[in-house]
């Protein structure tokens, strides 16, 4: 094996010659003639001249070796379908797709939106719009009209693809009628809709603008649509982020520096192979959907499994069932991919589930999105017996920033820790007032990353380049570096630890402490399934930290076994942190309120505890959660 300091040093230090040859992992129609120009900083300009094509490189250079290999695997437990199609016949889909679209007059550079639940034609859909040089932009299906209509109006799209409805739980989310009033809502409009009928809800057409995928498909069966050749820096997709800070940003990216930076990931950091079957638990609606459960395996050659329901349900569709194991089983998924806040959801479970089925086949459970918590990591890490690998990435950088690379060097994993900076990134820890690189060990800082930034990253934001320099590369005081707007430190192997976003700092009597601590030592407690900390105002201290907490055994936690257990954690965090980060209260409630991302939203708990409004919503996932804590400290 490899030493990851010498692959990671060449990348930074030789970093043309070292991405010229990941350049090599995909098929190119024109080689590039420039591998970098970072002429205009902070902006990079990868693989400058070359041409190439996501669809061609997911599934038309597989063909010949591994035409009848499986490609896409849909499974949904919400309507019992489970279909698997080969490298051709996805061939065969994704052009019949694309002959769709440019019958309804999409042209290249045009945007088209999709907004759909996790079925195949989603997919379809994503790959044909690269295959002809369309720009996707994916939202998450199930978001409010409002949060719809703002994406529609800043993408201004050709045409809208989605469908009758989606299913969660076996509850039908009619989505046509809140396509409807986005469009309505929209100083945009599209000049057609392209809908799946799933047969799941009834939909109202609009003569004229919306068709049927089936009818369109009848017309263009075995449709033949040669890819479009684009220039590296040509825009492939446009994707909001969660918005867990705020309102979403739209993040742009390009063609071919994306597809390297991919292909170049499932070797070095998946250590998978072609052939294999990768399971992403995303959303399509997420970058980790785009580039791990779309592009990424497909890239590869690999089978991905594109799952529509809850981790908690059987192939049988019954509940308590261990659907992702089923499927690890069955379909011999060597890499996974989840986050932290699903892994909790099972963890509610018998862990007898994870011990029914052959899971042999994996060599290794990736996690990102949040923090994983120590006690999450370990309760996952011994019931699979594989590597559990936490990475740390953000919609903006489009693959892992900091992990561990695990077909490189089998660096051993600090649980608390996601790992070391990737191959390409060059991760620094600043002091946010000065500006100074903090040297030395555990000395907390906001964790930055120096110019070139690597193949992958965004190219801007949206129709927005200012915002996209003053956001991101103007906030550390005397340099120009990208703000990841998280807190860390770096120990003395170099692994780093993530401590929270720069704005969930919250001062106690002149003390700034990271709300994020204080979870991880509350997270620890045996009685504890989930918890966030906010930071409340306080006319003694300025803030106090108040801690809401989701029980992991509800009984007992009502009246005296409340309070015993209130005690018990503000003990626990005053004599591990010490009495300034104790909370002064602790509520227990049944569940938090988060992004459809599965992120918590603690500006907004922060807000409804200051009594204030708690602002944007719209991306949230359970208004009942917010409801309910309101009803608790506003009786
Ligand atoms: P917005 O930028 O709109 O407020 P967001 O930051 O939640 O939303 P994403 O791009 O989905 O949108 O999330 C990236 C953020 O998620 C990171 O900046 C970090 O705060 C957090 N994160 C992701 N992975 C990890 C991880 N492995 N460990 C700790 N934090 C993580
Ligand atoms: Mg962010």
């Amino acid at each position: 094996m490899r030493s990851y300091s010498d692959f990671y040093r060449r990348s930074v230090d030789d970093s043309e010659a070292f991405w010229a040859e990941q350049a090599r992992l995909i098929d190119w129609q024109t080689p590039p003639q420039q591998i970098l120009d970072a002429s205009h900083p902070p902006f990079a300009r990868w693989f400058v001249g070359g041409t190439t094509n996501l669809c061609h490189n997911a599934i038309d250079r597989h063909l010949d070796a591994r035409g009848d290999q499986p490609a896409l695997i849909c499974v949904s437990t919400e309507t019992g379908l489970e279909r698997s199609y080969s490298f051709r016949e996805l061939h065969a889909e994704v052009q019949c797709t694309a002959a769709s679209l440019l019958a309804l007059g999409v042209k290249r550079g045009d945007r088209v939106l999709i907004y759909m639940p996790m079925i195949a034609e989603a997919t379809f859909a994503m790959l044909a719009c690269a295959r002809i040089g369309a720009v996707h932009c994916v939202v998450f299906g199930g978001f409010a009209s409002g949060s719809l209509a703002s994406r529609i109006e800043d993408a201004e799209p050709t045409v809208i693809v989605s469908a009758d409805a989606g299913s969660r739980g076996g509850k039908v989310l009619a989505y046509k009628p809140l396509l409807d009033e986005a469009i309505r809502l929209s100083k945009h409009k599209p000049a057609a809709v392209l809908l799946a009928d799933r047969g799941l809800a009834p939909m109202d057409r609009v003569a004229g603008r919306d068709h049927l995928m089936r009818d369109l498909a009848a017309q263009h069966r075995g449709a033949v649509v040669p890819c479009a050749w684009l220039e590296s820096t040509e825009i492939s997709y446009t994707i909001y982020t969660s918005g867990t800070t705020g309102k979403p940003k739209g993040v742009q990216r390009d063609t071919g520096g994306y597809a390297v930076a991919l292909a170049a990931s499932m070797p070095h950091i998946f250590d998978a192979r072609a052939g294999e079957t990768y399971f992403c638990t995303s959303d399509i609606g997420w970058v980790v959907g785009h580039s791990y459960i779309v592009y990424g395996p497909l890239i590869a050659g690999m089978a991905t499994i594109l799952y529509e329901g809850l981790p908690t349900q059987g192939l049988d569709r019954q509940p308590d069932g261990g659907i992702w194991w089923q499927l690890v089983e069955k379909y011999k998924v060597t890499v996974m991919f989840s986050a932290p806040t699903a892994v909790r959801v099972l963890k509610k479970q018998d862990p007898a589930l994870l011990k029914k089925y052959d899971l042999s086949s994996l060599r290794a459970l990736f996690l990102a999105g949040e923090p994983l918590d120590e006690p999450t990591g370990r309760w996952i890490g011994e019931g699979l017996g594989v590597p559990i690998i936490d990475n740390y990435w953000q919609t903006e950088s489009g693959w892992p920033i900091i992990t561990i690379a695990n077909g490189v060097e089998k660096k051993p994993g600090k649980l608390g820790s996601p790992g070391v900076p990737m191959y390409g990134w060059r991760v620094k820890i600043l002091d946010e007032s000065t500006g100074e690189e903090l040297s030395a060990l555990n000395e907390k800082g906001v964790v930055v990353i120096e110019g070139p930034t690597p193949p992958g990253f965004m190219q801007t934001i949206w129709r927005d380049d200012a915002r996209f320099v003053n956001t991101y590369w103007k906030s550390v005081p005397g340099k120009m570096v990208y703000s990841t707007f998280d807190w860390g430190i770096r120990d003395a192997d170099g692994y780093f630890f993530i401590l929270g976003r720069t704005d969930d700092v919250i001062n106690v009597a002149g003390h700034r402490l990271g709300t994020r601590e204080i979870e991880e030592v509350i997270s620890g407690h045996a009685n504890v399934a989930e918890v966030a900390v906010v930071g409340v105002a306080d006319a003694l201290k300025g803030q106090v930290a108040v801690a809401f907490v989701v029980p992991r055994n509800a009984d007992g936690v009502e009246g005296a076994g409340a309070l015993a257990l209130e005690g018990e954690i503000m003990r626990r965090v005053a004599d591990q942190l010490g009495a300034l980060g104790r909370p002064s209260r602790v509520h227990f409630v049944t569940g938090l309120p988060k992004t459809r991302s599965g992120k918590l939203l603690r500006r907004a708990i922060q807000a409804i505890c200051e009594g204030r409004d708690a602002g944007d919503l719209t991306t949230m996932d359970d208004p009942a959660t917010l409801q309910r804590i309101r009803q608790l400290l506003w009786p």
